[in-house]
């Protein structure tokens, strides 16, 4: 029997009522034990909010403006109550659920309709992010029209939630991986080995049902099928990282740029950005460099692409990320931007997966492949003078700092812990994202150019408020960050816009202060933004647990830092 979307949305209700993991991890246990195989995939990414698997190349692609159009024509209402419901609520799902049940003429359809199933939701996803092309925008609204008009208030609650990617039920990926063991009855462990391997929970839960366990124990890395970066920890200073690791470390260069895993079979190179996403149409210039100079059958490596001046120096991220963002005239941009390639990783080569084989092994597998100017600078050292000396080194050539790899480490994949550690100078910026904007004065009165700055509560799923800045962005870019939120805008207030928490920006402070400005409690002095991080979501912004701890220890810190 399909399984109706209204129970997903029932479900993602009890979810959100509850704080108690067990219980939590027991109702998706059970939900999913009923589905039927095919429903499992869509259903599990659904609950993560997510409308595609993790690597999928779909894309919805659809923005809150359109939705809120789509919203006032199904209901012919006043969207002043809209507002009104948005502000008690403070939940965009919530606010669309009451405000389409308090109208008569969307009611009145709705009645008339077949329930949705979870299999028809995703079919029509697939639909809207299919469209393209010359009128693609008003087909992907006409689509979704259609979907909505169809929904129940509840569901249209978690088509909007799933559509803007924000759940807010405190049900994250860890606990996905508990739920899917405890459904599928496989060890936790082996689900999160087989996440690793095929980058996606709900992949992994899908195939355990359609295939069974047994299909997942031989899983193992893949070219072309991207694997979750391992990522690091941050310590104060270089002796405290050779402490952690025993005595003895390497210390690599860290770069500003952007983290690629390139795969190559034969001729054929893709590359894939931190979020798994395929960015090869961006680098051309790589994938020539990799074609030509890595002369390997099957590999799958993993480095950081800096953009260069004319000198090869270092250019800021926000320069690289233009990169990115072109679809067209890739050509002009390989010229504008040159970028070079430094590799710091092996994780794979000619039927070999190599995660668990230790680190310097890998790292001298790798440098008999690759040219030295193409791999990241490192030393391996027990002496904390001598790697003080590698640090201002790697400070004075432009770069971030160091990260320090144990040298017996396994490649753990998607795991931050203190296998690596990252060393920088000044207090680590943080990644917040913006909740709401206002107008500036002056020549930027026209601009959204001051920005309220907000973290995640790790408890709530809440982003709440840390800090406010005008400061750190070009005129440029203020100019297109306008443009962006107000496609996100969900809500103008006088001088002020309430956006849907998307856009992640990096930001700079001299001190947390406690302040009872914010609802956090918490507010950074003299934010700044140090770059726009696109490839960045929201699910990695920093939480305000982590900012308590910082505020908790930097009266330890002062005087160890440099605190601009
Ligand atoms: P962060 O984004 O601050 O958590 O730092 C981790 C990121 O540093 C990685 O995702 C890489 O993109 C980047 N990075 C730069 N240089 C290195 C390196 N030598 N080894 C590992 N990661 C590096």
């Amino acid at each position: 029997m399909p399984t109706y979307f209204e129970t997903l949305a029932e479900l993602c209700e009890k979810l959100g009522t509850t704080k108690k993991r067990s219980l939590m991890i027991k109702l998706v246990a059970d939900f999913l034990k009923r589905l039927e195989p095919l429903e499992v995939e869509p259903a599990v990414s659904m609950i993560l909010g997510r409308s595609f698997p993790r690597g999928s190349s779909l894309k919805l692609d659809v923005s809150w403006a359109t939705i809120s159009e789509i919203i006032k024509r199904l209901t012919n209402a006043d969207w002043n109550l809209f507002l009104s419901i948005f502000k008690r609520t403070g939940d965009l799902g919530s606010a669309v659920k009451e405000f389409l049940e308090k109208s008569r003429t969307y009611r009145q359809k709705v009645l008339l309709e077949n329930p949705l199933t979870i299999i028809e939701v995703r079919r029509r996803f697939e639909a809207i992010a299919e469209a393209s092309g010359q009128g693609s925008r008003d087909k992907k609204e006409r689509l979704l029209e259609a979907l909505l008009s169809i929904a129940s208030p509840l569901e249209a609650k978690y088509i909007v939630k799933i559509l803007i990617g924000e759940m807010r039920t405190g049900f994250h990926e860890g606990l996905m991986e508990r739920a899917v063991s405890e459904a599928f009855q496989m060890p936790l462990a082996d689900v999160q080995r087989a996440c690793m391997a095929l980058g996606d929970i709900a992949i992994v839960a899908s195939k355990a049902r359609l295939d069974g366990i047994a299909s997942l124990s031989g899983v193992g890395v893949q070219v072309f099928r991207p694997i979750k970066p391992m990522l690091a920890q941050v310590v104060d200073n270089v002796a405290e990282a050779i402490r952690e690791h025993g005595g003895k470390t390497a210390l690599e260069y860290k770069l500003d740029g952007a983290r690629v895993q390139i795969h190559k079979r034969g001729d054929e190179v893709k590359i894939f950005s931190r979020q798994l996403t395929e960015v090869t149409e961006s680098l051309p210039d790589i994938v020539e460099y990799v074609r030509g100079n890595i002369h390997v059958g099957e590999a799958i490596f993993e480095g950081e692409v800096i953009a260069v001046d004319y000198r090869g120096r270092p250019m800021p991220f926000q320069h690289l990320m233009r990169r990115f963002k072109r679809i067209h005239d890739v050509n002009v941009m390989v010229n504008e931007i040159p970028v070079k390639l430094f590799l710091f990783d092996l994780l794979y080569l000619d039927g070999r997966d190599l995660c668990s084989t230790p680190y310097v092994q890998r790292r001298s597998l790798l440098a008999k492949l690759v040219d030295v100017e193409n791999l990241t600078p490192q030393i391996i050292t027990g002496s904390a003078q001598e790697a003080e000396s590698f640090l201002m080194s790697a400070i004075n050539s432009g770069h971030e700092g160091l990260v320090a790899k144990r040298l017996d480490s396994p490649y753990m994949p998607g795991v931050r812990g203190k296998h690596w550690l990252k060393i920088k100078l000044t207090l680590e910026p943080l990644d917040l994202v913006i909740v709401a904007a206002e107008y500036g004065y002056g020549k930027r009165h026209k601009w959204l150019s001051d920005y309220y700055l907000a973290a995640r509560d790790e408890e709530t799923g809440d982003f709440l408020v840390v800090g406010k800045t005008f400061k750190g962005l070009t005129d440029a870019e203020i100019e297109e960050m306008t443009r962006k939120l107000k496609e996100l805008t969900i809500k103008e207030e006088h001088r002020r816009v309430i956006v849907i928490p998307k856009m992640v920006v990096q930001v700079a402070y001299n001190e947390i202060q406690k302040s009872p400005k914010y609802k956090s409690g918490l507010a950074l002095r003299f934010a700044r933004i140090t770059s726009i991080r696109e490839d960045k979501t929201v699910e990695e912004v920093d939480t305000i647990q982590k900012i308590k701890e910082i505020y908790e220890k930097q009266f330890l810190k002062k005087g160890i830092y440099d605190i601009r």
